[in-house]
This record gives structure tokens, sequence and C-alpha cells, in this order.
């Protein structure tokens, strides 16, 4: 487990909050990445309004740049910097 703060909602069309929270170490086909900068889209928006039912509370933030901190055990060697987008 490792401790990690991230923007959470918790119910229908509630606010963003920065909480502390843990999460599991990466799966085999997983890795962390400690995100450095992040955005909010509108994917984000429309599942924090359950446009797109999702479990509640979640993480959200999709949009963001880090540094890979773990490798899964089946995961392929990647590069320290990641990015992530939608499309
Ligand atoms: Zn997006």
């Amino acid at each position: 487990m490792t401790a990690i703060r991230a923007a959470v909602v918790s119910e229908k069309a509630g606010p963003f909050t920065i909480e502390d929270v843990e999460i599991d170490d990466p799966r085999p086909d997983e890795v962390r990445v400690r995100i450095v900068g992040t955005g909010v889209c509108h994917t984000d928006a429309i599942v924090r309004d359950q446009v797109y039912p999702t479990p509640l509370p979640a993480v959200l933030g999709h949009e963001g740049a880090g540094v890979v901190e773990q490798v899964g055990s089946a995961s392929a060697p990647c590069g320290p910097e990641i990015m992530s987008s939608c499309r």
C-alpha cells in the first residue's frame, strides 16, 4: 500500500476534494506513476455527474504527466516520464 493525495469525488455532482488515500501496489500488468501535473477535463465532469455511471467515491483526473515509480512484474520496461490523455 502507498499513501497518495488525490482528487476524489464522493457523490453525484459533488465537489472534487483533495484527500489522502491509499492505493495497492501495481498488479502485474500495471505501473504506478507519481503525477506531477494534471487537468480536469469534461470526461471527469461527466463522470462526477454520473452521465457515465461510475461507482463513487472515485479518483478522477486522467490527463496528467508524471514519473514512473513502480512497475508490475509482467509490465514491459518503460521510460521514467509518462503522459496520459484522452482522445
Ligand atoms: Zn480527458
